[in-house]
């Protein structure tokens, strides 16, 4: 018997806000969206329990973001409210924290011996 387990997948709920805003960074004046995003700790691959949320506002045009409190996200339009996506996991978080710390130190391990190899 053995359990897959993993932290960090997301989900993210996108909301839009009325008015526009310039950014800092790039310039360009959009509306932004506001986003939620929650972290999940899951058991083979089904979300089970969110561990961290996160809401931000981030620039459409260069991805600048800025976090905003639950209040802001909540009082945006619900009209533009979407379901909760789930986000595409880069590819190295597919591993388990217990695999990619082995891999690590297997990584390590293969470096010292290859150095000692060398002297
Ligand atoms: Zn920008």
């Amino acid at each position: 018997m053995f359990f897959v387990f993993g932290f960090g997948k997301q989900t993210i709920k996108t909301r839009w806000a009325e008015e526009v805003r310039t950014c800092p960074r790039c310039g360009n004046t959009k509306r932004w969206p506001y986003k939620k995003i929650t972290y999940w700790f899951t058991l083979f691959f089904i979300p089970i329990l969110p561990y961290q949320v996160k809401y931000v506002t981030v620039c459409p045009i260069c991805g600048y973001f800025e976090t905003i409190d639950q209040a802001a996200f909540e009082a945006a339009s619900e009209a533009s409210d979407e379901s909760e996506q789930p986000v595409i996991v880069p590819p190295r978080t597919g591993m388990t924290e217990v695999q990619r710390r082995f891999n690590q130190e297997m990584a390590t391990y293969e470096k010292q011996n290859n150095d000692n190899v060398d002297q």
